[in-house]
């Protein structure tokens, strides 16, 4: 079944223009062969809308007659093909030419003009740490002798984070105050966090869950995936090396964490997947998260970028600097593999719930997905364009992150931004 969502139909030809006019400009993120799921609404005392992103407008799904709900959970949680069908009509309805486009103007708002929301009420929230390279890195800052563990490349490591601190774009958050042990020192400190990071991740949002107690296979993994999201797992570096051992982050990460507010669906990503590779010497992946389907079509190519917006580049009215690139495929495991780990257990998946990848660094140093990785555990500033430097995020810094598909043959396609502001930590 895993293969319907790697086939190509209709909604995928690289030709096809859309009679919204924006939708077929070269550069934006959502022509009409993306057509991702978001909510949308006009003021904070009305109810989230599910709208579908076409160039620079939302057309709102309730008002086309396609869906009789708000619930974005439920729309998530249905089957492959009726995934599909949704789609179909929706492309159909979009697409230069269509009959519909006489009443479905009248379902279209200019993104601008409303507020986009998270994409769903996030269920749980599980983040891993497939990102070899910049495990490999960061276990050399913390464990220079043994910077990889021998689990890593046996078994997809992960933990439990919070939902309820998970934001839309646009979030802003006051800087966290924690422990912190200074160098040298045998008493901890308490006070805001001085090594205050970003991590440039992707989030796999589960569609259809799985009952407690029923293990997804390989072969099934992907159909519980609905689509995919930028996530940028806010972290303070100091409070985490003080509390992570024995059990791991806590209070370092669950402060903030912002997402894209798009859903880009797995069946707008199948022609950009490609082949899961692993290094012939490295083990190879247990039976049970190995598949032909997985070896020949696991990963998929997203590019991805981090962008950097001090408030001195805002005042000059400067949209910031380009720190790192990096792409999904430097994940060490599919998000096939992470379901399928995931639920090996018996542990239910629900729709709603986010996965996140792990920080993606690519094999270069200027590629690190952390400042962490960049400025080498914050030994050696970076300076940036305008001759400003940082080790860590400074107080009225923008970090987005921006991610896009391009292969030829097929036209491109981008997730949005992934924006989040850091403000001055508040007084106790
Ligand atoms: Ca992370």
């Amino acid at each position: 079944m895993s293969a319907a969502l790697t086939s190509l139909d209709a909604t995928h030809a690289p030709d096809t223009r859309s009679w919204v006019e924006s939708a077929n400009a070269p550069d934006t993120d959502f022509p009409i062969q993306n057509l991702p799921f978001g909510r949308f609404r006009h003021n904070p005392l009305e109810p989230w809308q599910i709208g579908v992103a076409i160039g620079d407008r939302v057309l709102n799904l309730h008002a086309t007659g396609l869906i009789d709900h708000h619930d974005m959970q439920r729309l998530m949680a249905a089957p492959v093909t009726e995934r599909r069908a949704l789609r179909l009509a929706i492309w159909e309805g979009l697409r230069e030419g269509s009959a519909l486009q006489k009443v479905w103007a009248d379902a279209l708002l200019r993104q601008t003009e409303v507020e986009l929301g998270l994409p769903c009420e996030v269920g749980d929230y599980t983040d891993f740490y497939t990102g070899i390279h910049h495990a490999t890195t960061v276990g050399k800052l913390f464990r220079p002798d043994n910077p990889l563990l021998p689990n890593y490349q046996w078994v997809p490591i992960g933990y439990h984070g919070r939902a309820s601190s998970i934001g839309a774009s646009g979030q802003q958050f006051h800087r966290p105050r924690g422990q912190t042990l200074k160098p040298g020192a045998s008493v901890p400190d308490f006070g805001p966090t001085a090594r205050l990071d970003y991590e440039l991740e992707m989030a796999a949002w589960t569609g259809m869950g799985n009952a407690l107690g029923a293990p997804v296979s390989i072969a099934d993994a992907e159909e519980h995936i609905f689509g995919l999201t930028l996530l940028n797992d806010w972290s303070a570096r100091d409070v985490q090396a003080w509390e992570y051992q024995p059990l791991g982050p806590f209070l370092a990460k669950n402060f903030a964490t912002t997402v894209s507010p798009w859903l880009v669906t797995m069946e707008a990503l199948a022609p950009f997947r490609a082949a899961f590779e692993r290094p012939a010497a490295d083990p190879q992946p247990l039976a049970y998260l190995d598949s032909a389907h997985n070896r020949s079509a696991g990963a998929i190519d997203v590019q991805l970028e981090v962008w950097l917006q001090t408030p001195a580049m805002r005042a000059a009215g400067s949209e910031g600097v380009r720190l790192s690139q990096s792409n999904l495929r430097d994940a060490y495991w599919t998000l096939a593999q992470l379901v399928t780990h995931h639920t090996v257990n018996g542990c239910n998946l629900r729709s709603g719930d986010v996965l996140g990848t792990g920080t993606l660094s690519g094999p270069k140093p200027e590629q690190g997905g952390s400042l962490l990785e960049l400025s080498q555990g914050g030994k050696q500033p970076i300076t940036l364009l305008n001759g400003e430097t940082r080790t860590f995020l400074q107080d009225g810094d923008t970090v987005t992150l921006r991610g896009s598909c391009e292969r030829a043959g097929a036209r491109r396609i981008g997730f949005g931004d992934c924006r989040g502001t850091v403000l001055a930590a508040r007084a106790l």
